[in-house]
């Protein structure tokens, strides 16, 4: 029947983290076969428990928050938001320009339908979590994908954008540091993306999930604070710094000349609104949260989980043959590409699919990351480090007598 079938705008959206090969692995678990689970980005999953400033700011609030709070968010936390992303140089914002959600995702699906007619076209990165690609599809608008380049460590390809900028585009989507690249982008390059909204008049979704998460004592720098003539939507939240992904906590700050944003925040104000409020829960632990930085920076330097498990993987991702890779500076994730002529790849899901079955290790090829040519994968590093070794050198052997065809 006709009435039954699924909408035409769900056929570009794919959510290959949770795709299909989850779907197989999740069954092979089932039937006692234990996979080794590489494809999320939920630290909790791995051992990393809840943070001791979350702990005690739960059992010290835990009777407020029951009704429903202000749809942009509870005060409390809007000002705490508020003071951290002005910490980070984002000037002239107020708590009345945070709005908090159920998470980034939540919240990127208010950044972009205010902005989109149909057809409008926005500039999203590939490779780049899939969020942004198929949340712009659902606004009704069309994802343009630009380079990042991977002989310059994964930073944006300037010229690929500005090729393809026409009259529809309407904004430039910025993940710093990226997922699935891990790469940090420096001062310069963010420089050069701002001046590119500035000429052409977009907006800037800039998604900083992961700025707390720098390695080798590098700094991130908000993008927003570079361009403060520029309206730009900056995201971030608690799921990964603080192992909270449960807990649903993003938010995003507008920040920019006023006047240019006024027509877009009544739009932002309509879902917000409509949705009513967050889960409150998840916005009671931001004010400690954002005191808390020791949690995210004990996990980031020599000696901490994150700095310690990606060593363990790149040290033997070096020792495969056909193997090569772009060290991350941010996150926990790498993005390794595979010699697909020597191993004869043309799918990639189709390798990823070989690989669960051969070693039960599931993880996801990088078509799931708007990647379009077959020969990548993300790996996250978020087991121990011992089980991480153990993982790339099965992934090496199972290589060593790979081939496709
Ligand atoms: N943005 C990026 C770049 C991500 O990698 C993720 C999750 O992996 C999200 C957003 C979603 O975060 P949240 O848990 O806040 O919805």
């Amino acid at each position: 029947m006709e009435n039954y079938k699924m909408a035409e705008k769900m056929s570009n959206v794919h959510s290959d983290i949770r795709g299909p090969l989850f779907v197989e692995a999740m069954k092979m678990q089932e039937e006692g076969i234990p996979v080794l689970k590489l494809n999320t980005g939920n630290p909790a999953a791995f051992g990393f428990g809840l943070p001791e400033s979350i702990k005690n700011a739960l059992t010290g609030h835990l009777e407020e928050g029951v009704g429903y709070c202000d749809f942009q968010g509870m005060k409390k936390s809007r000002e705490a938001i508020c003071e951290y992303e002005r910490k980070k140089g984002i000037k002239g914002i107020t708590p009345e320009d945070v709005f908090i959600g159920n998470g980034v995702s939540e919240v990127v699906s208010f950044a972009l339908p205010p902005l989109l007619n149909d057809n409008d076209e926005v500039l999203v990165p590939a490779p780049s979590y899939s969020l942004w690609g198929n949340s712009v599809y659902l606004a009704g608008g069309k994802p343009v994908f630009y380079l990042c380049d991977e002989q310059s460590k994964w930073y944006p390809d300037m010229a690929d954008i500005r090729s393809k900028i026409t009259p529809k585009t309407k904004a430039l989507v910025v993940i710093n540091p990226n997922n699935p690249t891990g790469a940090l982008y420096p001062e310069e390059v963010l420089r050069q993306l701002a001046q590119i909204a500035r000429e052409f008049h977009l907006i800037l979704f800039v998604d900083e999930i992961y700025d707390r998460l720098v390695m080798d004592d590098l700094t991130h720098i908000s993008l927003a604070s570079l361009a403060e003539d520029i309206p730009v939507v900056t995201m971030n939240g608690l799921s990964k710094s603080h192992c909270l992904c449960g807990y649903r906590c993003g938010w995003m700050v507008i920040s920019g000349p006023r006047h240019l944003t006024e027509e877009y925040r009544k739009g932002v104000v309509k879902l917000t609104s409509m949705r009513l409020c967050a889960n409150t829960l998840g916005q009671m632990v931001i004010p400690a949260a954002l005191e808390d930085m020791e949690t995210p920076a004990a996990m980031v330097r020599p000696g901490g989980r994150i700095y310690e498990q990606r060593k363990a993987t790149i040290d033997e991702l070096k020792k495969i043959n056909g193997l090569s890779f772009v060290k991350n500076s941010g996150a926990f994730y790498i993005f390794p590409k595979l010699d697909i002529r020597k191993f004869q790849i043309t799918d990639d899901k189709k390798f990823a699919r070989d690989l669960l079955y051969a070693t039960n290790i599931l993880l996801v090829p990088g078509s799931g990351f708007d990647w379009n040519a077959p020969d990548h994968f993300r790996i996250v590093m978020l087991p121990d480090k011992e089980v991480l070794s153990d993982a790339v050198r099965k992934i090496g052997s199972f290589l060593d007598g790979y081939n496709q065809k």
